[in-house]
């Protein structure tokens, strides 16, 4: 068997290739022609199987260590047809802090057809263990899955996937994770005890902020058979142009992920230093070591967040970087920043937001490939232009003394 990285540019060729072409083909044919009458093609409309698709859909199996794999047109029609699974009058534990498309699809979509969401910190696992439980002499019935990130956005907590998946399987519910944050290069779930992985292909895996697309991968041939059917119903499927550039990116992920990582940390350790920088949020510092490997993580991903000093606006800093765009998403080979209050996060009540920990002082930073120095610089210069403007608004107060008196501390 081929090692990772030999798998993230081969894959497993589906056996169709009859010309020496070093890339597989892309189909774009939606019919495929019988035998004859009665025949049973491999393939015979593209909803149901498209061999484009099916080698992305067999590549993300193998690297994910799951059994069966399938593309969506988008992240949360992977999610949405995931979810389909599951049957009026289900419970399902879902961590606190989820994606906000995920959020609204539980709370504003599965509710109304009759899926009980319960919110939980999954790093409380007396609470997560309660949830799942329920409580049958009350007529809870145990939750039929506990839904979760690994890396939890934007305030980067570990979740630990072995221990929720252990507390799940003791009371026979399936463990989904959302690997997206995480990419099998950092982190197999399955292989900690997941039933089913979960992908925005959107950021890391395709990694060039060129193409929406969702993965799926199950540990069994049972789920995967519901899974199959959702996609083939729905059919919420990845079309086969899209299916290649996600390939594509997979290629690269790792020397993608390696540099982004880099990068993120140093950054991250610049933050640590400087006077505007109130607290910096990225499991990749040193310290976090310990914690990463017994969750099971490889690395810390290439996404942080970090809080300004009070006073401070982060929209002057933001406003004013050049090498770092203003935008959302992650994962990809340009450097983004955005500010979660106004833009990832804004539909979340304010209440709701500074009780997860989402300050309005919060800026997150997704690092791509770009050199470290220039990256460094961008922020520096934005720093000094936020630092200029707060000595303007206040101008009246002797700023020097509440720095040393430790109002910023
Ligand atoms: C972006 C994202 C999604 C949704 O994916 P789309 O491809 O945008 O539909 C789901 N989960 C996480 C963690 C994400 O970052």
């Amino acid at each position: 068997m081929t090692r990772f990285n030999t798998q993230l540019v081969h894959g497993l060729p589906i056996g169709d290739n009859a010309t020496g072409a070093v890339n597989p083909p892309i189909y774009n044919s939606t019919t495929y022609a019988f035998d004859e009458v009665g025949a049973m093609p491999r393939y015979d409309y593209a909803r149901s199987g498209n061999p484009t698709r099916e080698f992305l859909e067999r590549q993300i199996a193998q690297l994910e260590h799951g059994t069966r794999g399938f593309a969506f047109a988008s992240g949360l029609a992977a999610i949405h047809a995931t979810l389909s699974i599951f049957e009026p009058g289900d419970r399902i534990v879902v961590g606190k802090n989820i994606y906000g498309g995920t959020y609204s699809l539980f709370h504003d979509y599965f509710s109304r057809w009759g899926l009980t969401i319960e919110s939980v910190d999954t790093h409380d696992f007396q609470a997560l263990e309660t949830a799942i439980a329920g409580d049958r002499e009350h007529g809870v019935s145990p939750a039929k899955a506990v839904y979760f990130e690994v890396l939890t956005n934007p305030l980067l907590d570990v979740n630990d996937v072995r221990g929720i998946a252990n507390i799940a399987r003791r009371h026979g519910a399936l463990t989904i994770v959302d690997n997206t944050f995480v990419t099998p290069y950092l982190q197999r779930p399955l292989d900690l005890g997941a039933d089913i992985v979960i992908h925005s292909a959107t950021k890391y895996l395709a990694g060039h902020s060129d193409v929406n697309a969702g993965l799926v991968v199950t540990l069994s041939e049972e789920v995967g058979n519901r899974i199959y059917f959702a996609q083939n119903r729905f059919g919420g499927v990845l079309a086969p142009l899209e299916c290649d550039a996600v390939r594509r990116g997979i290629q690269t992920l790792a020397l993608r992920m390696d540099r982004q990582q880099a990068n993120a940390k140093s950054i991250a350790q610049y933050l640590l230093a400087h006077p505007l920088v109130k607290t910096v949020h990225y499991p990749g510092l040193p310290g976090h070591e310990d914690e990463l490997r017994e969750k099971g993580l490889k690395g810390a991903g290439g996404v942080l967040s970090f809080e300004v000093v009070p006073g401070v606006d982060p929209a002057d800093m933001l406003d004013n970087l050049h090498v770092f765009r203003l935008a959302v998403s992650l994962g990809a080979v340009e450097s983004l920043a955005e500010l979660p209050c106004k833009m990832t996060h804004f539909e979340l009540p304010r209440e709701e937001r500074l009780k997860v920990g989402i300050t309005d002082e919060l800026v997150r930073l997704a690092v791509g490939i770009e050199d470290e120095a220039d990256l460094i610089e961008d922020l520096g210069q934005a720093f000094d232009i936020a630092y200029t403007k707060y000595i303007e608004r206040h101008s009246d107060v002797d700023l020097f003394a509440q720095l040393t008196s430790g109002v910023f501390a």
